[in-house]
């Protein structure tokens, strides 16, 4: 029998009526004679206002207590799709993540699934259950529980897919798959038949919110084939797949933004041998990601270093920064959190020159400043002011013609 991994969304059980849609959907899946595994995230902004609820009690609340609290969203979604699909005659059982054998590292919040322990799921599947497995949560060797991050459902639903040979993914979202730029900002963009693996890392690192990036990574170590559509419609959606065809290779496929970003510049450090290290280190130990990191020339041996963090890391960022100073004689350290990153994404970017220049060119006839810029083989990016983005994004779609995609 063929194993299916179907993976709902926060706003595809966002109440009764969404949940009891998805549980025919599953329902379906399962009539057509497969063995079903369900993912699902927590209803709603159910994980925002958790969140929003423990920082009412303590400003800064612990990492672990709040990994705790944080995945009982999805406990409710699981429970609730479980009995709807028992509603509707099928048997059905839900499991917390680590019921389901999701093993984590300890890194709360941020925790990477170590080990998949399907034992349990396969069990129930050969009872002819449906599973539904609570997303975005797992749990220590000591048994503590962890989440994987925002957005991680999408990453326990491919984590399981893998394990359990799953041939596809099913990711079902609000959207009908990916588009070339995220289209509740951009109107005319359209949506894609198919992306490869790589572009899609790319676009879902730099801020594309569809799909987890490592539920995107997961699905290339494994050859997991998912596939983005939406629960609302019957339309086919996005293949992520090794192989996108050939002839779109040569030309942007996407533009991704992101507005959770932070900018740090220490200022007035001594340019010495060990200053990088002794400033990202502590932030590398404590899982804080490092960006893009420019250090200007010095002068009389005095420079400023400037880097980016995720917005929601830059507490954390400035509580190890904040001690480090005197011990590198640094001046200052400044901030600024109006900040967002724009990209272009395409493996047809590789070794054509132009593409910069035409990005560079674009943002600026539109009036947008570029603060920082980074680059990989396939994606441009630059780092603007928040209250630019739309503009920026609007503006670059139009000029890599992405509506005639
Ligand atoms: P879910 O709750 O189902 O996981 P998310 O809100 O995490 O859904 O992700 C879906 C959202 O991602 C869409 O509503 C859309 O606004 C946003 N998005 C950003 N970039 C893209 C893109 N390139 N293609 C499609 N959606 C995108
Ligand atoms: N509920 C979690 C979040 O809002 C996980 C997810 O939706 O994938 O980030
Ligand atoms: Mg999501």
């Amino acid at each position: 029998m063929t194993v299916v991994v179907q993976k709902y969304g926060g706003s595809s059980v966002a109440d009764a009526d969404r949940i009891k849609n998805a549980a025919r959907r599953v329902g379906k899946a399962k009539d057509a004679g497969n063995q079903v595994v369900v993912v699902v995230s927590a209803m709603g902004d159910t994980t925002d206002d958790l969140i929003a609820l423990a920082q009412q009690v303590t400003e800064r609340p612990r990492d672990r207590e709040l990994d705790v609290l944080l995945s009982t969203g999805e406990l409710v979604s699981s429970t609730l799709l479980s009995m709807a699909l028992e509603n509707l005659g099928y048997k059905a059982v839900s499991l917390t993540g680590a019921q389901a054998g999701i093993q984590t590292d300890s890194a709360y919040s941020r925790a990477r699934i170590l080990r998949v322990d399907a034992s349990r799921i396969i069990s129930e599947l050969e009872r002819d259950n449906i599973v539904i497995v609570a997303g975005f949560q797992g749990v220590t060797h000591d048994m503590d529980i962890t989440t994987l991050g925002r957005g991680g459902s999408d990453t326990t639903a491919v984590a399981l897919a893998a394990s359990l040979g799953a041939e596809v993914c099913q990711i079902y979202s609000d959207v009908e798959g990916v588009y070339t730029a995220d289209p509740r900002l951009v109107p005319e963009a359209m949506n894609l038949k198919e992306i490869g693996y790589e572009e899609m890392l790319e676009l879902a690192s730099y801020g594309a919110k569809v799909l987890h990036p490592r539920a995107v990574e997961l699905g290339q170590l494994y050859g997991v084939t998912i596939v983005v559509a939406s629960s609302f419609s019957n339309r086919a959606g996005t293949t992520i797949c090794k192989e996108a065809s050939m002839e779109v290779r040569n030309k942007v496929r996407g533009i991704a933004h992101d507005t959770n970003v932070a900018k740090i510049t220490v200022v007035g450090v001594p340019d010495h041998p060990g200053i990088a290290a002794a400033i990202f280190e502590p932030l590398a130990k404590e899982n804080v990601s490092v960006d893009t990191i420019v250090q200007n020339a010095s002068i009389n041996n005095i420079t400023d270093l400037t880097f980016t963090v995720a917005r929601t890391d830059l507490p954390r960022a400035m509580s190890l920064m904040e001690p480090l100073l005197k011990s590198i004689e640094a001046k200052q350290c400044i901030t600024d959190s109006t900040l967002a990153k724009v990209s272009i994404v395409g493996t047809g970017m590789q070794n054509t020159p132009g593409y910069a220049a035409r990005m560079f060119r674009t943002l600026h006839e539109a009036g947008i400043n570029i603060q920082l810029i980074t680059t990989s083989e396939i994606r441009i990016t630059c780092i603007i002011s928040e209250d630019k983005v739309k503009d920026a994004v609007g503006a670059l779609h139009k000029a890599f013609e992405l509506e005639k995609a």
